[in-house]
């Protein structure tokens, strides 16, 4: 598929739940938020539905995300679903890695080629303090995991308040070069006050570039990460609410009221 603008839309980014166990302070307000409605959500078999339209129309990318992707009941039943599709030549996952350990091997059975792990420190108190509570230890074991797995390229993404050279960058940076994984460091957005920014290192980010199209865990396709504009697959079908968001997809980004957590980031 092709845009206004002659972009050509070939990747997809799935989140699959707008529920996370961990709080990052970037992400999440300290309390949660409210989840949706169970009966909001659609179904693995739904979301597997509407990969296999957009793969129809020309997607050969995808990716899971969320909220926290390893939290979704059946996860890996839909990673199998989305590596039996024909088209897909990339299908990747975005997680946060605390459950990554226990999961990797069944990733890797279910067909899923491979993986980012978010990860913003190496220091356990740094790490515990902006993700409100999570684990460096049990992401480092995921991480190591998902090597030994074969998840691979494993991609690293941290978020940075300004610049690669904090600290706590630093030593993602250090960690990276010492393992071989890619690290890719996004400044801090804020999506209401339109703050948001090229991913440095990777391709999130460059209006002029952007191949994407996002569905929400609630049936939402969402053509820019950075605009309000959704179109339902309940309301109009998969095909037609792609087709949609594809001629409505915005030369370039703006401001949002959604939480980044809701749509995946
Ligand atoms: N829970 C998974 C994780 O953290 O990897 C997947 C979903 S998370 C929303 C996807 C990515 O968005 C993560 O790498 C996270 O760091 C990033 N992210 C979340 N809020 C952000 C913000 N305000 N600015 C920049 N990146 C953000
Ligand atoms: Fe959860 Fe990922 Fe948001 Fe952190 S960035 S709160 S891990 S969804």
């Amino acid at each position: 598929m092709f845009d206004r603008f002659e972009r050509k839309i070939d990747y997809l980014r799935i989140s699959v739940t707008d529920k996370c166990n961990l709080r990052c302070t970037y992400c999440m307000p300290e309390e949660g938020v409210t989840p949706l409605r169970h009966e909001d959500l659609l179904t693995l078999e739904e979301l597997a539905e509407v990969a296999r339209a957009a793969v129809s129309l020309g997607v050969t990318k995808v990716r899971i995300t969320g909220g926290e992707p390893l939290v979704r009941k059946g996860i890996t039943s839909l990673v199998t679903m989305l590596a039996q599709m024909d088209g897909i030549r990339d299908l990747a996952m975005t997680t946060n890695g605390m459950r990554l350990a226990e999961f990797a091997p069944a990733l890797v059975t279910a067909g899923l080629h491979r993986i980012n792990v978010s990860l913003d420190t190496l220091d356990p108190a740094r790490f515990a303090e902006i993700t409100r509570g999570g684990d460096v230890r049990a992401v480092l074991a995921g991480i190591e995991a998902a090597q030994i797995a074969g998840l691979t390229p494993i991609k690293l993404n941290c978020v940075v308040r300004q610049s690669p050279d904090e600290p706590d960058a630093r030593s993602v940076a250090v960690f990276g070069r010492q393992h071989g994984y890619e690290v890719r460091f996004i400044r801090q957005m804020n999506l209401a006050e339109g703050h948001f920014s090229v991913v440095i290192g990777g391709r999130g980010g460059d209006c002029p570039t952007c191949n994407r199209l996002r569905l929400s865990c609630d049936g939402r396709i969402r053509p820019c990460l950075f605009h309000d504009l959704q179109f339902s697959v309940r309301e109009f079908g998969a095909e037609e609410a792609l087709r949609r968001a594809v001629d409505a997809k915005p030369k370039c980004g703006g401001t949002s009221r959604s939480l980044i957590h809701a749509i995946g980031g």
